[in-house]
């Protein structure tokens, strides 16, 4: 039964839901200046308030008229587990009783990347990937994809976002463009676009429709070189095979200096050979790309293998002798499986990990 208390929460809206532009129009709604909006960004994404009696800023008549009307959601890991390297991976449990995972990983320095879902399981069903074998179960609001990041910057700066975890982001187009601009937003986060890196299995459709909403920074996961192992691997390829994918690629606005960012999983004697690696060169011809190679991380369930050392090495420097700037990402986090995209792998044992803590 539901308590007249939790219909009335329920009624609510959830403030870190909105764009700066809805927070300005609930404000007018309830007859509120402009400027309101800005000290209440301020307030919940630069100190990381969450009571609008901390609000000091704020007259009392409108923190009442706030309690009622709104409220501000703030996140606590339910499970937190540190690797050898200092990778963090969290794991939150939803309203509705749903967990998604965010990792932080460690750069040079006191920098930090984080990696954040968008959608609770995925829907894409690519074969190598752990989370694409749970399906999808529904999609992240805004204010769930932005509050990880709140989560996280609790533990220390994050420099870097990227849209890598769990869940296809273009099958959520509206909430996550929802949540760049929040994280966007100068009086919020501020974050700058060139920090914010969105990564697609090539949605072909939404990776226009993106170009044209917001500027981010974009990430393929590419992971083969023909139609007949694409289509395999990701079965996204069937309906959007590789030439209608890299002209998408071809007329995604970038700035002057940017770059698309193609991942490719190596895995062993699918997608690793010298052929693959002529036939990469092709692919990305006229097109301003980078490339990351991503050893595959071998996981229970999956008969998929890295490739050797050596057919690592020989796939990069066909690539470098070629021109093509092709960076090989280093496995962080792997003691703890927290590698993007084979998130929520080992929920149970985060649950235990988690009432350890
Ligand atoms: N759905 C989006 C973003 C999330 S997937 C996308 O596919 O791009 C995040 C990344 O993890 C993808 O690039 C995917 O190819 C990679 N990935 C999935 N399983 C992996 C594994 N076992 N080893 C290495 N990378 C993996
Ligand atoms: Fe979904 Fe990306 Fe995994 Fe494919 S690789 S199943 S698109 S999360």
């Amino acid at each position: 039964m539901d308590s007249p208390e939790t219909a009335a929460t329920r009624e609510r809206v959830d403030l870190k839901n909105l764009t700066e532009e809805e927070l300005v129009a609930f404000l007018a709604g309830i007859g509120k200046e402009r400027f309101r909006a800005g000290q209440i960004l301020r307030w919940i994404y630069q100190r990381g308030v969450c009571d609008f009696d901390a609000m000091s800023d704020l007259s009392k008549e409108l923190r009442e008229e706030l309690k009622s009307r709104a409220f501000i959601s703030d996140w606590t890991p339910e499970a937190v587990e540190q690797s050898s390297d200092g990778t963090r991976k969290y794991l939150f449990r939803l309203a509705d009783g749903e967990t998604v995972e965010a990792v932080r990983i460690p750069m040079e320095g006191e920098r930090a990347t984080l990696c954040i879902s968008s959608q609770v399981g995925c829907a894409m069903g690519c074969t190598f990937c752990l989370t694409g074998s749970f399906g999808l179960v529904r999609n992240l609001s805004a204010g769930e994809i932005v509050n990880q990041v709140c989560a996280a910057v609790k533990d220390g700066p994050v420099n870097n976002i990227v849209l890598m975890g769990m869940g296809e982001p273009l099958h959520n187009l509206d909430n996550v463009v929802r949540a760049l601009q929040i994280l966007y937003a100068p009086q919020g986060f501020a974050f700058s676009v060139r920090k914010v890196t969105l990564s697609t299995s090539g949605l072909v459709p939404q990776m226009e429709e993106l170009g044209r909403r917001i500027r981010v920074n974009l990430a393929v996961s590419l992971n083969a070189t023909t139609d007949a192992v694409r289509d395999v691997l990701m079965p996204v390829n069937r309906r959007w095979p590789l030439e209608k994918l890299m002209a998408a690629c071809r007329d995604f606005p970038l700035q002057p200096r940017q770059r698309i960012t193609f991942e490719y999983i190596l895995i062993r004697d699918v997608n690793d050979s010298l052929a693959d690696a002529k036939r990469l060169v092709k692919l990305l011809h006229g097109v301003k790309a980078k490339v990351n190679l991503i050893p595959y991380n071998e996981h229970e369930g999956s008969d998929f293998r890295a490739p050797a050392e050596e057919t690592i090495e020989a796939f990069q420097t066909h690539l470098l002798d070629r021109n093509i700037v092709a960076i090989r990402r280093a496995g962080k986090g792997q003691d703890i499986s927290a590698a993007c995209g084979q998130l929520k792998g080992r929920l149970e044992e985060l649950r235990s990990v988690g009432s350890e803590e």
